[in-house]
């Protein structure tokens, strides 16, 4: 049974968060390939929930997902008000009934996290597997890691986010 938390031995309950290290992704792209099987029951890196940019001439990949942020403009975006967060796990789900494919999530995100699926165009995101993210255990260098949600926990996990976003700016200037 999925579960967002870890029994401790005095039976309360720790959080977790996904940890996601630029410094050590490779650009394999396992983590998109399992996250799609998982999903969508086929090999399709584009239907990752999880999405790696490339920079070829030094072997780099920048991984862009779901960030269960803060803010979460996403969910003010919507004029159908089709996205809702769990509040204790951060975890944001859309209700596909109310989604009309408007894309104004895709645009509001701040961490280029939301992709509009191939044949429903409704939003995908990570959803931490619901609290077991699969594409943790695909990948090799531990770029990605679920771990306990202390305090410096939190901090890394946003440093290391914003270092993802600079170097995000950078290959699309680059790219330009
Ligand atoms: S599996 Fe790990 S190393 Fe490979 S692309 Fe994904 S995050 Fe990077």
């Amino acid at each position: 049974m999925l579960n967002h938390f870890n029994m401790k031995t005095d039976g309360s309950v720790m959080e977790k968060l996904l940890l996601v290290d630029m410094d050590k992704c490779t650009g394999c792209k396992q983590c998109s390939l399992a996250c799609s099987l998982i999903k969508e029951d086929l090999f399709d890196p584009a239907r990752g929930r999880i999405k790696i940019l490339k920079k070829e001439d030094i072997a780099m990949g920048l991984q862009l997902l779901c960030e269960q942020c803060e803010s979460h403009p996403c969910i003010e975006s919507c004029p159908n008000n089709a996205l809702s967060r769990d509040e204790k796990t951060g975890i944001i789900t859309v209700d596909e009934k109310l989604c009309t494919s408007q894309a104004a999530c895709v645009e509001a995100c701040i961490y280029h996290a939301i992709r509009l699926h191939p044949e429903s165009k409704r939003p995908m995101f990570c959803d931490l597997c619901g609290g077991d993210p699969y594409c943790v255990q695909h990948c090799v260098p531990e770029a990605l890691q679920w771990v306990d949600k202390t305090d410096d926990m939190v901090k890394k996990k946003k440093k290391l986010r914003s270092i993802r976003m600079k170097m995000y700016k950078e290959l699309k200037e680059e790219a330009k």
